[in-house]
């Protein structure tokens, strides 16, 4: 791993700057003998570690103040695994050259405090830039034109009439957010790691602003933004001239194309927060987002906590709050969705704002401690492009000892891309994410994957997956089975035909008659009805719940009417059932 000085400037231009360089120097020099009445800012010392390391495999130059390029020196395919970066240490990769803007000019007022007002780059620096890649922008499937057009200028929402909704004058967070702060004393630190491929500039800067307007300078350590090899020319000089501009913003910039997960591993190795926040670069955050996630990881180092996710429009950009209680589930094609709370979970809540375990984060925005990602195995290095990470991370978390939780005072916007604008090629790249994730973790579920998914067991045929990095993981962590994960985590996905089935009669004992099948012929399934049981034996009696209602199956018995009802469960004796003459069919 090489780190260089950019090379965004041509021979000529790297003769001048050289030439300034010396120039500077002697100055500097001279200066020293004769200080000015107005000193310059000094360039810093240069850190022992970058003067003792050729021997090293990478070498150490400077770069501009908080840019660096990072090459890679392997030869290997396009997604091969990442050199262990996470084992150097950060002295020895980076050299840090200290802002040069420390003692300029601070006027940015507005409710972050501290930063700058940014005005868009100038039409002149633009035009540096190649022509904008519209065709590969529609690809995407975000429509660039009604985001710049909208707001041209701005980079808040504040700032945009246009864009104006309810639920930014007011925050879409539940009122009781506002009563029950977080205590914010003793928060721990938060590095955000933004990754992004040909992101749309003004999601990408709306994104990095929104975090700069809404986190508090305590708690933001920085931001780090990486670029995994971006194509569009705006993206290139244009945002190095504009972040240069911006106190806490990092931009590593990848050499080769890593992925979202391994681009997110980029920049946490660089990342020095206490906890890790990884963003969607089409993110907008609501006040108050921060705080929720940093005390519920404070409150335990092994939780990993994303906000709700409001939906924003990725034609018109309107922003549609999203309910508060809802969790993220998968389902058998390890596709991710959003649901909303069960009775049953929504029923042991304290309060409409309290965190809700969640099988499984999104992918926009996810938090969690830094060494915990860390000492866990951060993300499966060889997840392809991007897609399914979340479910790795989620399914990695709950099986391998933490948890996973949303957390409704927390809000961010995500700009959720319509499914028909990934390309093929990202399509591919998450099937084949989904084929390792259930090679993986899945164990002996996984067929019940493949067969609710054939072009994931075609693929799987073509040729398995390598997973010896997650399964040597998995055994140094002592990680449970996806067994487990489905009786404790995620019952409703428990797939019917791996339920344990009981042949026999299902006798209700307070009223003496049986749950019975009024089976018509030998067509499969059929109606179950209240009939008289022939005879009783003695078994331990209970109550039969309905798991997503929460309610008890109940005999009842009128007059002209018997029935059988799902009710409040209390106990009484129509609801106690028992199983007669029980064999199980077990076919596992
Ligand atoms: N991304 C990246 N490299 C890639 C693909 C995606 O850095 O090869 C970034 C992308 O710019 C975005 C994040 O990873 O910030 C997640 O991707 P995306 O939002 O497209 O996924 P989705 O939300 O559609 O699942
Ligand atoms: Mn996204």
């Amino acid at each position: 791993m090489l780190v260089r000085k950019r090379r965004r400037h041509g021979p000529c231009r790297r003769q001048a700057l050289l030439a300034l360089l010396v120039l500077g120097c002697v100055l500097l020099m001279l200066g020293a003998l004769h200080p000015p009445p107005h000193a310059l800012p000094r360039a810093p010392p240069v850190p022992q570690a970058a003067v003792r390391s050729p021997q090293a495999a990478y070498r150490l130059d400077f770069g501009d103040p908080q840019e660096w390029l990072l090459e890679s020196e392997e030869e290997d395919q396009e997604y091969g695994p990442l050199p262990p970066l996470v084992s150097l240490r950060e002295d020895q990769l980076l050299v840090a050259v200290a802002s040069l803007r420390a003692g300029r000019n601070r006027s940015r007022g507005g409710r972050g405090g501290g930063y700058r007002l940014i005005q868009r780059p100038h039409k002149q620096q633009d035009a540096e830039a190649p022509e904008r890649d519209w065709a590969a922008e529609e690809e995407d499937g975000e429509d660039e034109a009604a985001s710049e057009e909208g707001e041209r200028t701005a980079l808040s929402r504040e700032e945009a009439p246009s864009a104006r909704s309810p639920a930014h004058r007011g925050g879409s967070r539940h009122p009781l957010c506002l009563q029950q702060p977080p205590p914010t004393d003793s928060l721990p630190t938060a590095s955000v790691v933004l990754c992004f491929h040909d992101e749309a500039w003004s999601t990408l800067l709306r994104t990095v602003h929104s975090i700069l307007d809404t986190a508090p300078r305590a708690f933001l350590k920085e931001i780090v933004l990486v670029d995994d090899l971006s194509q569009q020319g705006q993206l290139k000089m244009a945002l190095s001239e504009h972040v240069a501009r911006l106190e806490g913003v990092k931009l590593l910039r990848s050499n080769r194309r890593l992925g979202a997960s391994r681009a997110r591993m980029l920049g946490a190795a660089r990342a020095t927060g206490d906890v890790l926040v990884f963003m969607d670069t089409h993110c907008e955050c609501q006040p108050g987002w921060l705080e929720p996630l940093l005390a519920r990881i404070a409150g335990d180092r092994s939780r990993v906590v994303s906000p709700v996710l409001d939906v924003i429009d990725w034609k018109t950009l309107q922003y549609y709050p999203s309910e508060d209680q809802q969790r993220g589930v998968l389902d058998w094609k390890l596709d991710f969705h959003w649901e909303p709370l069960p009775e049953r979970e929504r029923r042991a809540l304290t309060s409409p704002v309290s965190p809700i375990r969640s099988p499984v984060v999104p992918g926009g925005v996810v938090a969690m401690d830094r060494h915990y990602f860390q000492n866990t195995g951060a993300y499966d290095p060889l997840l392809s492009l991007q897609g399914g990470e979340n479910l790795e991370l989620s399914l990695k978390t709950w099986l391998c000892g933490g948890s996973v939780e949303i957390l409704p005072c927390s809000r961010v916007g995500h700009l959720y891309r319509n499914e028909d604008a990934h390309s093929q090629r990202e399509r591919e790249a998450t099937l084949q994410n989904k084929v390792r994730i259930a090679e993986t973790w899945l164990g002996s579920f996984k067929e019940t994957f493949y067969r609710h998914s054939p072009e994931a067991l075609s693929l799987s045929k073509a040729g398995k997956p390598d997973c010896m990095e997650r399964q040597q993981l998995q055994r140094r962590l002592g990680c449970r089975t996806f067994h487990w994960f489905l009786a404790n985590v995620y019952p409703e996905l428990y797939p019917l035909e791996r339920r344990p089935r009981f042949s026999g009669k299902l006798h209700n004992t307070g009223l003496g008659f049986c749950a019975d099948c009024a089976a018509e012929g030998a067509a499969p399934g059929c109606a179950v009805v209240l009939a008289p049981c022939s005879d009783a034996q003695q078994q331990q009696n209970g109550m039969i719940v309905h798991i997503l209602s929460g309610k008890c199956m109940e005999a009842v018995v009128q007059e002209n009417n018997k029935d059988l009802y799902l009710r409040e469960c209390d106990g009484k004796a129509s609801q106690l059932w028992r199983f007669d003459n029980v064999s199980t069919v077990d076919e596992r």
